[in-house]
């Protein structure tokens, strides 16, 4: 069974997550603060960690940045406020998904299995030869070693504008829905804003389109977006 952390530094709500969460037979692990999160993450490596933001010694956002370094496990991050830009954050700082509190215990329940099973799908996902490397124009991306250059220089991408640009390249030339990206770069039991994809695409194009002068991302007027490369004049 698929073993969980659960870093929150509020023990009634830390509890109440571990009852739940063993009740679902997974295995649980708990830390009360950022720094011992950190810490437990690194040396247990779970299958999953839900993440408080709002933690003491290290902040929730930190405890993701640090992770990422040396792990991709999924992350769900709790949030305490509505706040978009926290959010946005959350996901650049590599976590996968957000509930916001208070949350319902059936919506977090979803979550998680729809992070583990994405990451079941991506683990089977076994590289040969050069098929995980896609080339359109002067763009590639790399799915095995997730790396993206343009003009073969590295770029750097978050996780989701990763995501996001290869559901987009891998349907060059189709108008792709913002549900589709939805669905598939946050899962289909997303319950967030739509608008994310916009700041994401927003993000993309700068740092592909307006730095190297290329045209990649085309919009579609009310229906979405669409991959076409074309070198600006
Ligand atoms: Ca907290």
């Amino acid at each position: 069974m698929a073993s969980i952390l659960i870093v929150e530094d509020e023990k009634k709500i830390a509890r109440f997550l571990e009852l739940e969460l063993k009740h679902e037979g997974y295995d649980v692990l708990t830390a009360f603060d950022g720094r011992s999160g950190l810490d437990t993450a690194l040396e247990a490596d779970p299958d999953l960690l839900i993440l408080d933001l709002m933690l003491p010694e290290l902040s929730g956002i930190e405890v993701c940045r640090r992770l990422r370094h040396s792990s991709d496990v999924p992350i769900i991050m709790l949030t305490a406020k509505d706040d978009v830009s926290d959010k946005v954050m959350g996901l650049d700082m590599g976590a996968d998904d957000y509930v916001t509190k208070p949350f319902a215990i059936e919506e977090l329940l979803a979550r998680i299995r729809v992070a583990l099973k994405k990451r079941r799908a991506k683990d089977m996902q076994k590289p040969d030869g050069q098929d995980h490397v896609l080339k359109i124009g002067c763009v590639s991306i790399d799915t095995a070693s997730w790396q993206v250059h343009v003009r073969e220089e590295p770029v750097a991408l978050t996780r989701k504008e990763f995501d996001t640009l290869r559901y987009l390249m891998e349907h060059r030339g189709t108008a792709v829905t913002r549900d589709q990206l939805m669905n598939e770069v946050w899962g289909y039991d997303y319950i967030g804003d739509s608008n994310i994809v916009d700041v994401y695409i927003r993000y993309l194009r700068h740092k592909i389109d307006d730095q190297y002068g290329i045209k990649t991302i085309h919009t579609i007027r009310s229906v979405g977006y669409l991959f076409d490369y074309e070198e600006q004049a």
